[in-house]
Parts: C-alpha cells; sequence; structure tokens
C-alpha cells in the first residue's frame, strides 16, 4: 500500500513549485486532533498549505508528547493560539485502561504510557483544554478552544470549558 502512496507522491511533486514558505504556520495556530480517517482538518476548517501546525494522536488528547509539540510550536515558531479538536464516534470511547493489562499479559511488558481512552468526548475536551491552561511550558493559553466535530455533518461543535 505505502508504494501506493509513493506513487502518488511522484504526480504531487511534478506539479510541485517551491511556496517559498518559512516554517512559522501563517495563522499562528496550532491544531491538536484525532488520527482518526474521517477527519480532514485542512478542508473542514479551510485551511491551507503553511496555515497552521497540525498535532495528531489517538484521540486527539494532551499527552506530554502533545505538550512537548505545543512547546516547540509557540516558543520557536510563534503560534499564539491552540484549538483541540476531538470527533463524535472515536475509537477510544471503546477502550479502557485493562487493554494496557491485555497488552502486558500479550508480550510481558506493560507500556509506560496511558492508554488515555474516554467515555465522554465533551469531558475529554475540557480535560484537554485545562492541560493546555496549566501547563507551565506554554507562554500562549489565553486562546485555547476545544470543539466536537461531528463524523456524520461535518459540523464542529465548541465545548464550554467550564460546563
Ligand atoms: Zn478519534
Amino acid at each position: 500500500m505505502t508504494d501506493r502512496l509513493v506513487e502518488a507522491n511522484r504526480q504531487y511533486a511534478a506539479a510541485f513549485t517551491d511556496p517559498g514558505m518559512d516554517a512559522r504556520p501563517v495563522l499562528h495556530v496550532a491544531v491538536v486532533a484525532c488520527m482518526d480517517a474521517r477527519l480532514d482538518l485542512h478542508a473542514a476548517l479551510g485551511l491551507e498549505l503553511g496555515d497552521c501546525h497540525t498535532i495528531r494522536n489517538a484521540g486527539g488528547v494532551v499527552t506530554d508528547d502533545v505538550i512537548r509539540s505545543l512547546t516547540i510550536s509557540q516558543r520557536a515558531l510563534g503560534t499564539t493560539s491552540v484549538m483541540l479538536v476531538h470527533h463524535t464516534g472515536c475509537g477510544m470511547e471503546t477502550l479502557t485502561e485493562d487493554f494496557r493489562h491485555a497488552l502486558e499479559q500479550e508480550v510481558g511488558q506493560r507500556p509506560a504510557w496511558a492508554v488515555e481512552s474516554f467515555r465522554d468526548a465533551d469531558q475529554d475536551v475540557r480535560q484537554s483544554m485545562q492541560r493546555v491552561r496549566t501547563s507551565p511550558f506554554l507562554p500562549h493559553v489565553d486562546d485555547v478552544r476545544g470543539f466536537v466535530f461531528d463524523v456524520t455533518t461535518g459540523l464542529l461543535r465548541e465545548i464550554d470549558p467550564v460546563a
């Protein structure tokens, strides 16, 4: 399957011209989102090449590694806003921390990371906003907003941080 992607890249590169861009995101925003294949962030948010940083993982949860990326994004590359995007029907809602124990049973080693599964996407967005806002490493935490993307309508719903 990777061969297909590499072939697609050849066609992409054939039509590509150097945009001459700086690495600093034009819109000064970093988006943290779930890796879900149904979420096309650039299309859904009207983003163009060079506009923003996109940081994605399973669930779009704010882990230490996301804080690492946001810290570099803000301190080295000039972003000042953070947008968090979870979505409906997320696979993380079907997992529990038992996943780690099952892994340990199977491979004889417990992962160092937490699964970070959740039951309620709204509540996890609130927790994620809180993790960003309280990080000592981030100089810009005034503009942190969280959303749930509906994979059936394509619409974002904003989450009130204090609901
Ligand atoms: Zn997801």
